[in-house]
């Protein structure tokens, strides 16, 4: 697809999603490389030179940053034209995609229907054809759940593996750069386009960049999917269900061999709640430079402190106030060590499980959400249901331990799009795709 093709599609979807919150018109080629002349969608959280960045909050609603993230350098280095600014759930925070200061954003296989989130522009663009790539940022499943909902191939590569200098952070220890392809081919070129150490960012893995393209194949005999088997019990919907079971099956007869493989429950219902003590407190941190004195949205006060309170009051749309209320409570004095520190406990026991299952396959499979994307309106969610805590949001467990892992559009419900899921040992994204690309065939040979 060319820039004006891309550009043309972006404005048209524009009305009905709300994808974007900037269309760039005027970004040209200026390198040759694997992205030659392709256009980019960034999520609006990727700081862009000279280029509005509003992390998809009113406070950052004039930001211009005067320097571009790490990956921005690497997209153009590989020839690709970036084309636009995605909407995102305020500051990555958010799974709907209806929390962003510039309004809601839309899934395009039914507008009455949530595009899911954070990364929800970038999800959209690549499922409306505008763009087949789009970077979007992952530290609960912000692009993995968004890539069920539309129908894309969403991919989290192993934490470290690309440089998040210049990502408007969320929970530094949770928080992985991903992107949203039309195919699991391109999903391995993005990698080897992405990756690579970073000077600017200690945390990422001093290794080569990857090389996954140029060995991607298919074969997946005797390879071992473990069956993630408490995610599909936690699943209700029966066609979700069914479509995991034909899946499984197509991958046997290419094969493959399904092994079921099991977490301890109480540990698994206790995944979210961690994941939540853990990201709104190093959210609070993280977001605590947002004072409306050095950048962004300002208000006027009588000293710095009441400047502070007025911008952020006015700046913060309740979601996030909420989770800040929360973050600053886990992290005084007094409760640090009981929610903080225990929620960092909890969390290393659950990595360790996972490993313990990582190590009795090649990599596990589940369906990614329990059903097709749902409504914007009148959604009721029973937050303590297995279904909920295990079947919805399982995906926080790769973020907890830095794996690779990616969303694969499977057979679809009530003629909506919903994903399947693979996760891999740590810096194993050569599996991921080799078995993300079975399941793939499996899928269209299935349709
Ligand atoms: N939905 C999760 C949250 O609200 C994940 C967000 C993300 O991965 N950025 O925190």
């Amino acid at each position: 697809m060319d820039k004006t093709t891309s550009i043309l599609k972006l404005k048209e979807i524009q009305a009905s999603t709300n994808a974007c919150v900037t269309i760039i018109e005027n970004d040209e080629k200026t390198h040759e490389g694997l992205l030659s002349n392709i256009p980019v969608a960034l999520k609006d959280n990727v700081i862009t030179k000279g280029i509005l960045t509003t992390g998809g909050s009113k406070l950052l609603s004039n930001y211009i940053p005067p320097y571009s993230a790490t990956i921005v350098h690497k997209i153009k280095q590989a020839g690709g034209v970036i084309v636009a600014k995605t909407s995102l759930d305020e500051l990555g925070m958010g799974g709907t995609g209806t929390a962003s200061f510039n309004g809601i954003v839309r899934n395009p296989h039914d507008l009455t229907r949530q595009a899911g989130g954070s990364s929800s522009g970038s999800a959209v663009v690549v499922a409306a054809k505008a763009v087949d790539y789009a970077i979007g940022s992952d530290t609960g499943d912000s692009v993995r759940k968004p890539a069920s909902f539309v129908g894309v191939v969403g991919t989290k590569p192993t934490y470290g593996r690309i440089s998040r200098y210049g990502i408007i952070p969320y929970a530094s220890s949770l928080d992985h750069v991903g992107y949203f392809t039309s195919n699991v081919t391109q999903a391995a070129l993005m990698c080897d386009v992405l990756s690579g150490v970073d000077p600017l960012d200690q945390t990422t893995l001093p290794v080569c960049p990857t090389n996954t393209l140029e060995t991607l194949n298919d074969n997946v005999s005797g390879k071992v999917f473990g069956i993630f088997e408490d995610v599909v019990n936690a699943v209700n919907d029966e066609e979700t269900l069914k479509n995991f079971e034909a899946v499984c099956n197509a991958l046997v007869k290419k094969g493959a061999i399904l092994k079921s493989i099991s977490m301890d429950e109480d540990l698994l219902r206790a995944c979210l709640p961690t994941y939540y003590i853990i990201a709104n407190c190093e959210a609070t941190a993280n977001h605590s430079n947002l004072t409306g004195v050095n950048f962004g949205l300002t208000q006027d006060g009588e000293d710095v402190e009441d400047i502070m309170t007025k911008t952020r009051t006015v700046g913060f749309g309740p979601l996030i106030r909420k989770r800040f209320v929360i973050g600053s409570y886990g992290l005084k004095d007094e409760n640090q060590e009981k929610l903080f520190r225990q929620a960092q406990k909890v969390r290393r026991v659950v990595v360790d499980e996972f490993t313990k299952m990582l190590n009795e396959c090649d990599g596990l499979i589940a369906p990614a959400t329990s059903s097709c994307a749902p409504l914007l309106e009148g959604a009721n969610t029973n937050v303590l249901s297995n279904t909920h805590l295990i079947a919805e949001n399982y995906m926080v467990i790769s973020n907890f331990s830095g794996t690779p892992s990616i969303t694969i559009p499977s057979l679809p419900v009530k003629g909506l799009p919903n994903g399947i899921n693979i996760t891999c040992k740590v810096e194993d994204e050569a599996t991921m795709f080799k078995l993300a690309l079975a399941v793939e065939s499996c899928v269209k040979e299935l349709l």
